[in-house]
């Protein structure tokens, strides 16, 4: 059993404060999804949880397992099971999914440790046939001319890989269309068990229709400020944020 706690944490993105007091505590098994219109810090939070250097942890902390993070170089983090699904991945033309994911393997090895490559292979097909994903998807270059919902096979591939104990899974505000939803959520689905957390930070209630989370929190202007179960989330769907708005207001 693993947790994640977030506590009371403040992020600045130059003089300016996006995060302001968030709170969250997860543990190992739990599906939290945070809703919240566009620009309230959604990506900032996930972004200064990784380690993102451009974004200042100005109070708080976060602690896995009861120790500190924020001293730990974004790679650290990664090794010590902290994982971010990018919203933008980038292109790495030349360079083969299958490559990829094994220099990405061998980098979470200790000095001088060598990667068995036979059991290597091993792992990759075994999570591959898991996802459903066709043996010849990794021998393509790392989303060079992917569509949107092989960019996120792609994604789930590494975070099946690379077996996290949590994945910050940061939706994009557009473009995701039904079948890169689906890959997302039959990969959530399938990854999901006692040793995963989930993180799941959207702007639709459509991928909660998919993934269904375990609690739901509504983020505005930097912090939670109302949490619930997936109820919620249609509730949200029925009265829209200004509903939440207006409740803040007479608070
Ligand atoms: P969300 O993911 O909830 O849409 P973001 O975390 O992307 O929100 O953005 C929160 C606020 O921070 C917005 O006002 C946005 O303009 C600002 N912001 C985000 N990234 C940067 C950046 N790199 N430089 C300056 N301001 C930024
Ligand atoms: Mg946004
Ligand atoms: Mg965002």
């Amino acid at each position: 059993m693993s947790s994640l706690e977030i506590k009371h944490l403040h992020v600045a993105i130059g003089e300016k404060e996006i995060v302001k007091d968030f709170s969250l505590t997860l543990q190992s098994g739990e599906v939290h999804a945070i809703m919240g219109p566009n620009g309230t810090g959604k990506s900032t939070l996930s972004k200064a949880i990784a380690g993102h250097p451009s974004y200042r942890i100005t109070q708080g902390d976060v602690l896995l397992d009861g120790h500190s993070i924020l001293a730990m170089e974004p790679d650290e983090r990664a090794r010590a099971g902290i994982f971010l699904a990018f919203q933008y991945p980038s292109e790495i033309p030349g360079v083969s999914i299958a490559n990829f994911l094994r220099a990405a393997q061998q980098a979470r090895l200790g000095e001088g440790e060598e990667l068995d490559a036979t059991a290597y292979y091993k792992r990759l097909y075994s999570k591959m046939d898991l996802l459903k994903i066709d043996r010849k998807f990794t021998s393509r270059s790392v989303n060079e001319g992917f569509s949107g919902g092989e960019k996120k096979r792609c994604e789930i591939l590494q975070m099946a890989m690379l077996e996290p104990k949590f994945a910050l899974m940061d939706e994009t505000d557009s473009g995701l269309d039904i079948d890169a939803l689906r890959i997302v959520a039959e990969g959530v689905n399938h990854m999901r068990g006692p040793n995963l957390g989930v993180l799941l930070i959207t702007h639709y209630q459509r991928l909660l229709d998919y993934i269904v989370p375990d609690y739901v929190h509504v983020m505005w202007d930097g912090r939670i400020v109302k949490s619930g179960d997936k109820s919620l989330a249609l509730e949200l769907e029925a009265k829209g944020y200004d509903w939440v708005k207006k409740e803040l207001a007479t608070a």
